[in-house]
């Protein structure tokens, strides 16, 4: 698919360093619906929304977190505040009796941004497993 295409495009530039389209964002030098702000993470809305709800939760400084596989014991802190984020969104958007965070992890799961991100995705019913 053209999902996983990308995906292993985007993979092949995954330890490059470069920046990428998350840093624009945090930057605001491209538009993003920011729905939490606080000094370590940034939320916003997903352009292509998976769900009525569905924001990124990203930290403001990538710091060599391009994907979970490669969290080192020194990114523990910023993990729990993007998980504990999560809850403050899920809670800010009317749906923390009910919403999912997901995190793709290289590209045999779609990974397409190589900068960490949780996604929280709610405002209907979900489906187990997701594809
Ligand atoms: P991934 O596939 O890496 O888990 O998720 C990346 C997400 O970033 C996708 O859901 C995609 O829609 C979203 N995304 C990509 N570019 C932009 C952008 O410029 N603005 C916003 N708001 N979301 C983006």
């Amino acid at each position: 698919s053209n999902e996983e295409a990308a995906a292993k495009a985007a993979a092949d530039t995954a330890d490059s360093g470069a920046p990428t389209i998350f840093d624009k964002i945090i930057a605001k030098e491209i538009p993003s619906t920011i729905v939490y702000e606080d000094e370590k993470v940034l939320a916003f809305r997903d352009i292509n929304p998976q769900a009525p709800v569905h924001v990124l939760i990203i930290p403001k400084i990538r710091d060599g977190l391009t994907q979970l596989g490669k969290a080192e014991l020194r990114h523990a802190d910023i993990l729990g505040h993007l998980l504990f984020a999560a809850k403050l969104v899920a809670e800010k958007e009317g749906i923390v009796d009910g919403f999912r965070v997901v995190i793709n992890n290289g590209a045999e799961a779609c990974q397409s941004v190589y900068h960490l991100h949780l996604h929280v995705i709610g405002g209907r019913q979900l489906k187990w497993p997701p594809g």
